[in-house]
């Protein structure tokens, strides 16, 4: 079992890992790089077929080179378990909490088969990430029961011009839509702070 420790904001929760965690990992990654160049070859071949009923020359090369297997490989997973084990002592962000890429600390979990926000949708993600942020440059970091009285008293409700475009049924439609995913992160975050 891997040592996690808990902090206040859930999306900066640490996973440690020891020694026989890494190595776990180590091979967790190489079977995900195997897979990979599975992939990387099999879609060579597909996209090939799509066009004509041969596998031109060319494409079995680029196929095979996918799945060479050399010294390389293993240390690139060297490379991608430290990266890994960075990723699982940093923060959520990605699309986890609504940010356009995918998240590497969600990923490196999902590689432990541990979820350290379990249960949290992505939109309840980005009210918690946003609670938890300051405006005020040097602030000291919010507390959980900081972070739930912020989203408590936020009123999304004042249409700003960025959605003049948007009726009144539209915009009371997409408040309703911000409310209930404002009270799923309350709801979310008060079940973690009683955990904590
Ligand atoms: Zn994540």
């Amino acid at each position: 079992m891997v040592e996690i420790i808990w902090h206040q904001n859930p999306l900066r929760s640490e996973v440690l890992l020891n020694d026989n965690d890494k190595q776990l990992l180590w091979h967790k990654v190489k079977i995900e790089e195997l897979l990979n160049g599975m992939c990387g070859a099999h879609m060579y071949i597909q996209d090939a077929l799509k066009s004509r009923w041969w596998v031109p020359a060319g494409i079995i090369k680029k196929a095979l080179k996918e799945l060479d297997y050399t010294d390389a490989i293993d240390a690139e997973v060297d490379r991608m378990t430290e990266v890994c084990i960075q990723d699982l002592r940093g923060w959520h962000m990605g699309d986890c909490t609504c940010f356009a890429n995918s998240c590497a600390k969600c990923h490196a979990e999902h590689m432990l088969g541990i979820d350290t926000i379990k249960g949290l949708g992505k939109h309840a993600g980005s009210y918690v990430s946003s609670a938890f942020d300051s405006t005020v440059l040097g602030a000291p970091e919010r507390t959980t029961a900081e972070a739930i009285d912020v989203l408590i008293n936020r009123d999304d409700s004042e249409k700003t011009d960025t959605w003049s475009n948007y009726s009144d049924e539209q915009w009371d439609k997409l408040v309703a839509r911000w409310n209930g995913e404002r009270k799923e992160a309350i709801k979310w975050l008060k079940v973690y702070q009683a955990n904590l």
